[in-house]
């Protein structure tokens, strides 16, 4: 017999589908609804015996009503305006103590303004990231929750029990106040286009610069999958280079077009990385590389004026797979680091090995590397850089020579790789003790009299150079 539902979602699109049976499988009674109700009777037919733990609702009524009290309600409708709706309709219908869960990919300033305003009603909030797909949603995703701490508390227990699991630990966690749930997932979203972005880089060397058909491809990244790279971003790739399109017989690869789409969530990392000076030049390169994949017209005139040199690239795949685990390496610690920037900066409690553990399983960009990560991040401070930890200083030395000679041979052929080679270059500038800012100063007071800092005379600020009346 259906008991009282504990909890409720709306949104029975991909992600809310997915996470209410994950919920019901978990054994407990969900209430949904959904604005189309043709939507929820179809949920509820297709949902099996899991039905009987499903409440539909057709009215939001009749959904706030059934709900065990305090209420708590997932949400999980697009990002920005709909939340807003929907948030507006519920709020005349709910209790003090009540808490809404928003799961979906809100910019985390939005998160951080509606916890402020339903926290003045009584209510509770919780920005919720949620990462792993349609297939982490039904089978575990990793969830990364900001708000208030008591609200977490009344949700976590079921959280933890519809969580991914790294071992036996559920890969969820409450990481700060306001938006700081939706904030990490911004992160984890922009390290997953620097991740992705490299990965095809390596595709594009071994397809442009070698000549290699997809199926080859594949068969590397299969093998790599079984080393130091091993995650889920390099095993999806094997899958997606080797399969086949059963239509034409020819790779899939081979007839998408090369246009990629993003939602939002890359930029906002990078655009809030350079307002906290914090930058995530991997991050930058991947998001950029999006954004030209869109530009084909500017591409296929490019190509006519000026053809690819014809240079091909001579590399082992095990130095392709070095350098790849450097940039990635590269590009995680930019993330870490801003995380940490951000965390100071916002006041928000967040442990960044807990972070990089929650990320172990079930999102997007788990892997093997992940565990490592969480090791050296309880270890060390917040200011440090996790590619200055022993473990990882010891990779990059390793990896750093590999990376160096697959984008200079990239270079010279002419194959684009921007985030390995920005990786490249945020690392070259961080282990140069003596950089190149004194001319950049000496210029500024030489046009502006912005005047500059002296060696040879510490502590003295605002010096001038002997420039004249220029
Ligand atoms: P879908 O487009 O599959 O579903 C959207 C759902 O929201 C539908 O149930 C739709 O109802 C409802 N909806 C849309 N607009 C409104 C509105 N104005 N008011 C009320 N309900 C509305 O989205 P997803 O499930 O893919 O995504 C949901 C959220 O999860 C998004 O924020 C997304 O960015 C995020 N997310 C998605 C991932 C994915 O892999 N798809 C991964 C991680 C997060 P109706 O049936 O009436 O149209």
């Amino acid at each position: 017999m259906t008991r009282t539902p504990e909890i409720g979602l709306i949104g029975l699109g991909t992600m809310g589908a997915n996470l209410a049976l994950n919920i019901a499988e978990a054994g407990h009674v969900i209430a949904v609804f959904n604005r189309t109700s043709d939507r929820t009777r179809r949920f509820v037919e297709g949902a099996g015996p899991l039905a009987d733990r499903i409440v539909p609702a057709e009215t939001l009524n009749a959904f706030v009503d059934g709900l065990a009290r305090p209420r708590r309600i997932l949400l999980m409708v697009p990002a920005g305006a709909p939340v807003d709706e929907q948030i507006a309709a519920l709020r005349p219908l709910l209790d003090t103590g009540d808490i809404l869960i928003d799961g979906g990919n809100s910019d985390w300033q939005d998160s951080a303004a509606r916890a402020e305003s339903l926290q003045r009603d009584g209510l509770g909030y919780l920005g919720l990231g949620v990462s792993g797909g349609a297939e982490g949603a039904r089978h575990g995703p990793s969830m990364m929750a900001g708000g208030a701490p008591e609200a977490y508390a009344a949700v976590g227990p079921i959280l933890d029990d519809i969580a991914a699991r790294f071992d036996a630990t559920p890969c969820v966690a409450w990481l700060g106040h306001g938006g700081a749930g939706h904030f990490v997932k911004a992160v984890h979203n922009g390290i997953e286009y620097a991740d992705m972005q490299m990965i095809a880089e390596v595709y594009g060397l071994m397809r442009d610069g070698q000549r290699r058909p997809d199926a080859e491809i594949a068969q590397v990244f299969g093998r790599w999958n079984a080393g130091p790279l091993e995650s889920y971003l390099i095993e999806i790739t094997a899958e997606v280079a080797g399969t086949t399109d059963p239509e034409t017989g020819k790779p899939i690869l081979s007839l998408i077009r090369d246009r990629a789409g993003q939602k939002g969530t890359g930029r906002w990392t990078v655009m809030d990385a350079q307002r906290r000076a914090a930058p995530l030049p991997a991050v930058e390169a991947a998001v950029t590389a999006r954004v030209l994949s869109g530009e084909d017209a500017w591409r296929s005139a490019g190509a006519r004026l000026f053809p690819q040199p014809k240079r091909a690239i001579a590399l082992p795949d095990d130095n392709f797979e070095r350098a790849l685990l450097a940039g990635k390496i590269l590009a995680y610690s930019q993330g870490f680091a801003l995380l940490a920037r951000a965390a100071r900066d916002e006041g928000w409690d967040m442990s960044l090995a807990m972070v990089a553990q929650i990320w172990r399983a079930g999102c997007i960009i788990r892997s093997g590397l992940l565990d490592e990560m969480a090791d050296a991040l309880a270890q060390d401070g917040p200011d440090s850089l996790l590619a200055f930890a022993p473990g990882f200083a010891r990779r990059l030395q390793d990896g750093v020579p590999a990376l160096r000679r697959v984008v200079a041979e990239a270079t010279l052929a002419g194959v684009p790789v921007p985030a390995l080679s920005a990786a490249l270059g945020h690392f070259d500038q961080l282990r140069q003790a003596r950089g190149t800012a004194n001319l950049i100063q000496g210029l500024r007071d030489r046009f502006g009299a912005h005047g500059f800092e002296r060696l040879d005379r510490p502590g003295e600020t605002g010096l001038h150079g002997p420039w004249g009346d220029a």
